[in-house]
């Protein structure tokens, strides 16, 4: 159901064009498959992709010897759940069930990280579990205090430095606080400035470490939080931050914002690394497990 709310936008004008093109043609032609094309990249589907995805769709059209325009969109829906389910097996979270589970946030300022944290510690402690929150983006003014204010708003403890403090000890001091009151998990911030990049990588280099160092089976999740509305950005992203920490799946924010849902398919299909939530606002229940063919029911209802 919330899927269905969030991805409006992505519903009523991706596959509403997509829709009318294979209702509105009597023939499948060369001029229709162009046409379609040019949907899927203005969706945000990504070159590399849409090609490959009409490609096998030209194929399957030949071998199953389909005339009509018309059967062309369940097709479609067909083959895009194949792409994605390929990279979907690991869509679930990683938790350490006996002991204290560790998760860090990446991703470049603005993204939804601190957002995220907040809706997952909300998650959590709904589902009675023991959440500490670390505040290990002591970069942009006022990160603090924002992850502060979500650790209020849900009701767990954030461990924090001051602004400007080594990332890397206030994630050791979180971990420590996390096993003395005995959490099942710990939520670290990290953060997201672009202004030094090799900075930056540097630093969640030497987060990844302190965890490594500390919590023997940790990280259980690298999750890299990327922004929908970005388009083809969030891939560049991905990969500039999958050379500085092992990623193990991504947060897709602000879905509820961009009519260009189809950026899901191309972070899937040629990041291959699965989606494992996604945003679809800013409140704290705002927040889903990815299940392609929710997703994909929700676009083509
Ligand atoms: P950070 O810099 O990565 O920590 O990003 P923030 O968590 O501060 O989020 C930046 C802005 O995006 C805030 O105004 C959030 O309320 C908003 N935001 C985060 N996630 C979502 C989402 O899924 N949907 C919408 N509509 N807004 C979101």
């Amino acid at each position: 159901q919330k899927f269905m709310t969030g991805l409006k936008k992505t519903s009523t004008q991706f596959v509403g064009a997509i829709s009318d093109l294979f209702a509105g043609r009597s023939k499948i032609d060369e001029d229709l498959y162009e046409e379609l094309e040019e949907i899927l990249i203005g969706a945000d589907v990504g070159v590399t992709t849409t090609m490959e995805l009409t490609e096998r769709l030209r194929s399957e059209v030949k071998e199953r010897k389909i005339k009509e325009p018309s059967e062309l969109q369940p097709l479609l829906m067909e083959l895009i759940s194949e792409m994605l389910s390929d990279k979907q097996r690991e869509s679930k979270l990683n938790l350490n069930e006996d002991g204290l589970t560790v998760i860090l946030f990446v991703g470049v300022n603005g993204v939804g990280k601190t957002t995220t944290i907040g809706k997952l510690a909300h998650r959590f402690k709904s589902e009675g579990k023991k959440v500490v929150l670390a505040a290990g983006d002591t970069f942009r003014a006022g990160a603090i205090e924002q992850l502060e204010t979500w650790g209020e708003r849900v009701g767990v403890d954030v461990i924090k430095h001051q602004a400007g403090a080594d990332p890397a000890a206030v994630i050791y001091d979180g971990i420590q606080a996390a096993r003395a009151r005995k959490a099942d998990i710990l939520l670290c911030d990290t953060a997201g400035r672009l202004q030094n990049k090799v900075n930056l990588m540097e630093e969640l280099k030497k987060v990844y470490r302190v965890v490594k160092r500390e919590v023997p089976d940790g990280p259980h999740e690298v999750l890299l939080v990327l922004d929908a509305t970005t388009g083809q950005n969030a891939l560049i992203q991905a990969k500039q931050f999958g050379e500085a920490v092992n990623v193990s799946g991504i947060v897709l924010t602000k879905l509820d914002g961009t009519a260009k849902g189809g950026i899901v398919i191309a972070i899937n299909h040629e990041l291959n690394l699965p989606v494992k939530l996604v945003g679809l606002g800013e409140k704290a229940d705002d927040l889903q497990d990815f299940d392609a063919d929710q997703f994909l029911h929700a676009l083509f209802k």
